[in-house]
């Protein structure tokens, strides 16, 4: 199966950094949003992060323009319909993810693959809403996608051989690294992260730890690169508050429980760097614990 064209949907952090590799990669990018205003970003974004590898040494001047050239945009769903892969990463919420997938089935060609970059989601529950369950599978990118060199594939129930082998040598096309991951909720990553973040906020609002004790514990106790807290902002709020409840949903156990303060910065509409706020305010100069 030969994949030349890409489809995008969600323009926020995870679609931007998705359009920026595939079209380094030489793949044509069709980005869809709701948002008029996220699209304008994502391309602003696109275009800084790629001078930024540019004055780097990573790419060249041509291969910039070139990949610019590739990405176009669009507020209409369905103008992705002549593509051969829709990667879907619009915000993390399986109503959201339903719906579009139901409004762009009909405009697809048959062999396109469907895949999400879902966190947490079933595979295999957002496949069966489509009229493709074998042609259907999850293309989980970590953040930031132009740095990080792992991407989760994983395989819904019907998935079949030939849908999984052409993500594969997607993924090996991008220069980065596949690892195989069964339709579980929260898959490997995320699995094993998420709780551990969600640990450092009960750390947090228990009061065995300050926002800066409990990063720096992590950091130069336990060699992480970023502590927990500063990450969870960096992933955003309410994406992690998203997996949580996947978590607990999904195996039904109480040690999944997402931990209320977690809850509480979501509420406020504090979701880390991507509002300017969350355990961290990054509306100055230098980040502020906000506990
Ligand atoms: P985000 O909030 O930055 O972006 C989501 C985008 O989706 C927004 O621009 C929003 O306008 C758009 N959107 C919402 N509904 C839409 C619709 N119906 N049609 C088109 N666009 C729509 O979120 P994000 O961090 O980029 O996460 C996107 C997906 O990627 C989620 O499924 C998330 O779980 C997954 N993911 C996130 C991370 C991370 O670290 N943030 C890592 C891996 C995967």
């Amino acid at each position: 199966m030969d994949i030349k064209t890409v489809g995008i949907v969600g323009a926020g952090q995870m679609g931007n950094g998705i359009a920026h590799v595939m079209a380094l990669a030489g793949y044509d990018v069709v980005m869809n949003d709701i948002s008029s205003e996220a699209l304008q970003d994502a391309v602003s974004t696109i275009e800084r992060n790629l001078d930024r590898q540019v004055s780097r040494e990573k790419i060249s001047n041509a291969e910039k323009s070139d990949a610019m050239a590739r990405i176009s945009t669009t507020a209409t769903l369905t103008d992705l319909g002549n593509t051969d892969l829709i990667i879907e990463a619009a915000t993390e919420r399986e109503t959201v993810k339903q719906a579009i997938f139901e409004d762009l089935v009909p405009h697809l060609k048959p062999h396109t693959i469907l895949t999400s970059n879902t966190s947490s989601i079933s595979i295999t529950r957002l496949a069966s809403r489509t009229d493709r369950p074998e042609k259907f599978m999850g293309f989980h990118f970590m953040n930031p996608v132009p740095v990080m060199q792992l991407v989760e594939l994983i395989r819904g129930i019907a998935t079949d051989a030939e849908t999984f082998a052409a993500c594969k040598t997607v993924v090996e096309k991008l220069g980065k690294t596949a690892a195989t991951a069964e339709d579980f909720p929260a898959f490997i990553v995320n699995r094993i992260l998420m709780p551990m973040i969600n640990e450092a906020v009960y750390t947090l609002y228990e009061g065995v730890g300050s926002v800066q004790s409990i990063d720096s514990s992590m950091k130069l106790g336990a060699n992480h690169p970023m502590g927990p807290l500063e990450l969870a902002d960096f992933i955003g709020l309410d994406t992690c508050l998203a997996i949580m409840n996947v978590l607990h949903d999904g195996l039904a156990d109480t040690k999944y429980r997402p931990c209320p303060l977690l809850t509480k910065y979501v509420e406020a509409g504090w979701l880390g760097r991507k509002s300017e706020r969350g355990f961290y305010d990054y509306r100055g100069d230098t980040p502020v614990p906000t506990r």
